[in-house]
């Protein structure tokens, strides 16, 4: 996909009221974002695509069969038990290595990454002209809370590794007005930030710089990423507890509940979307890794032998859904994931990775994973509750003529053999698409992105930044515009805008000339743009004016809530 210069798109996110940075007024805080009214109502049309989509109405199954899909709602604090059952604690960790200088510490596994990422937004931060609050943001998403790591930088570390440089030599007039320097100034950006890029790190001779500071990394240790937190007033091993660091296991430990109370039969899945929190080492690249985030995920339990098919149909499910909410499917890549890769429990996995455009390489939107029956027998193993298998009543009843006897309980006693037994009684296998909601809000706020050269009323060329958003996504559907506000217009445009709110995001705006209005609104991704003006108090007509096309109709004002419900239906 075209490259999207990020920090300025940072920056019209946060104009715009897409995405802005959790506490900005008190300097913010790395990992955390919130969602501003635009983008808001954006996250919430993905959530509730995903939750029509495939909890309510999914595809049917390969054989052409209704799939059957429940959802839940669990606990963001569970029983400790839970993570250990689940490897998490002792395993959900990421090897971290300790800067000498600072102290911060950075990801291993990602090091070259950060640092190539790192200088390419800072070149495209210093190739545009953004006020100070707009330079700390961009900073603040590279993961620097502020530049006192750049200061002790050129007074601590630079000298020792990078004594050439001119803002090593010269710090005192350098750092003197620090951000405006930044701002201006070449020399930071030559010295300094292309020092952390790949090619001036191999001219010093530094293999391991730390992306903050430069000075050496320590030994890659594993540190665990699971926030902490305690129950009730004693903080003592015994009260600690976990933030969920996915939402997977709340579905797991219910398991049991959910058959009972459903008397669901295989093949089923359960579905749930919620906040999970990963202490991530290094958040970066906006929201793509943050701490706190959502996810939307399933697991879909199946009878082992056809579990490999489930896999396939998942698989192909979950990346047709993310092409028909306009996702094009070139920026869509499916990777296998290598045999060295997988988890020890995985018998396949599958990312959905998306070409974002801070990166050369496609990043994961999503993971499919075959688990096994990895999950069940672990919670099963550690809750002493044998339950956590599946009796295929059905089959048991099909049978009844081969056996002497009806209940099963009898049948045990009488030793049958292990294979006899396991086509009655089983753990199920589980198929687990596990999508972030906030990832897919940023893949699609970076595919509808567009730049655009068109010619104003006087006939001038002038760019137009529009939203293309898939319909379904858009977080206003339709702007309400009186083309002036007298003449009976107002009445007629608060009217039509009156009965359209009950059913639509809709807006209406009567603010200035029509052609600004119309590029706001093409800002903001909305659809359509519903334009009341003097033939619409003589004949109940309006126009409607296409964001993509610019094309404009003249409709009855009547047929305006059919033309949109048509426009906003699954398709
Ligand atoms: P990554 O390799 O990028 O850390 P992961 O493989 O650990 O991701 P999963 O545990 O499979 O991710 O989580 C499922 C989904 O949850 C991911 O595909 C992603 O969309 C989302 N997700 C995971 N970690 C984060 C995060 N730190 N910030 C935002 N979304 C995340």
């Amino acid at each position: 996909m075209a490259k999207i210069d990020m920090a300025k798109f940072a920056k019209f996110c946060k104009d715009m009221g897409f995405i802005y940075q959790s506490s900005e007024i008190y300097g913010g805080i790395n990992g955390f974002w919130d969602y501003g009214p635009l983008g808001v109502e954006l996250k919430k049309n993905i959530k509730d695509a995903w939750w029509l989509d495939m909890v309510r109405n999914p595809p049917p199954g390969p054989d052409g069969q209704e799939i059957r899909m429940v959802g839940l709602d669990c606990s963001i604090i569970m029983n400790p038990k839970v993570w250990v059952a689940s490897g998490h604690v002792s395993t959900f960790a990421d090897p971290t290595r300790k800067c000498s200088g600072c102290g911060k510490f950075t990801r291993a596994d990602q090091l070259w990454d950060i640092l190539r990422t790192e200088s390419e937004w800072m070149d495209s931060l210093l190739s545009i002209d953004l006020g100070a609050q707009s330079v700390n943001q961009v900073a603040f998403t590279l993961g620097w809370t502020d530049f006192s790591t750049l200061r002790k930088w050129v007074r601590n570390t630079g000298p020792k590794v990078a004594k050439n440089l001119a803002v090593v030599k010269n710090p005192d007039t350098i750092l003197k007005n620090f951000e405006e320097l930044f701002r201006t100034g070449s020399l930071i950006k030559e010295d300094v930030f292309r020092f952390l890029a790949t090619e001036n790190v191999q001219a010093t001779g530094l293999q391991d710089p730390c992306p903050a500071c430069g000075a050496p990394l320590g030994e890659p240790k594993q540190v665990s990423l699971m926030f902490e937190s305690y129950t009730g007033l004693d903080k003592t091993d015994d009260s600690k507890v976990y933030l969920r660091p996915e939402t997977a296991q709340g579905i797991f430990v219910n398991y049991r509940n959910v058959l009972d109370s459903t008397r669901l039969k295989l093949p089923f899945g359960i579905a749930q979307i919620g906040k999970a929190f990963r202490n991530e080492v290094t958040p970066r690249n906006f929201t793509f890794r943050s701490r706190e985030f959502e996810q939307m995920e399933i697991e879909f339990f199946c009878h082992p032998d056809e579990s490999m098919k489930w896999y396939q149909y998942w698989r192909d499910v979950r990346k047709k859904w993310y092409s028909t909410l306009g996702i094009n499917s070139s920026n869509l890549v499916p990777r296998e994931q290598g045999k060295e890769e997988l988890a020890h429990y995985s018998i396949g996995t599958t990312d959905i990775e998306y070409m974002f455009p801070f990166s050369d390489e496609p990043q994961e939107l999503e993971g499919v994973a075959h688990r096994g029956s990895f999950d069940l027998t672990a919670h099963a193993k550690h809750s002493g509750n044998d339950k956590l298998n599946y009796f295929d009543d059905d089959r048991w009843q099909g049978d009844s003529a081969k056996r002497s006897t009806n209940s099963f309980k009898e049948w045990l006693k009488t030793n049958p053999p292990a294979e006899e037994l396991e086509k009655y009684q089983f753990v199920p296998h589980v198929i687990e698409p596990s999508a972030g909601a906030d990832r897919f809000t940023l893949a699609v706020l970076c595919e509808a992105y567009s730049e655009e050269e068109v010619k104003d009323a006087k006939g001038n060329t002038e760019t137009r930044v529009v939203m293309k958003f898939h319909p379904r996504l858009a977080p206003i559907k339709a702007a309400i515009l009186p083309l002036v506000n007298k003449d009976g217009m107002p009445e007629k445009a608060m009217a039509l805008y009156r009965s359209l709110k009950p059913h639509f995001n809709v807006f209406y705006d009567d603010k200035g000339a029509v052609g600004r209005r119309y590029r706001r609104q093409d800002e903001a991704g909305t659809p359509f743009c519903i334009t009341i003006d003097g033939d619409t108090i003589k004949d109940d007509t309006v126009t409607i004016r296409e964001r993509d096309s610019m094309q404009q109709r003249r409709i009855k004002i009547s047929d305006v809530r059919g033309e949109l419900f048509e426009a906003f239906l699954p398709k």
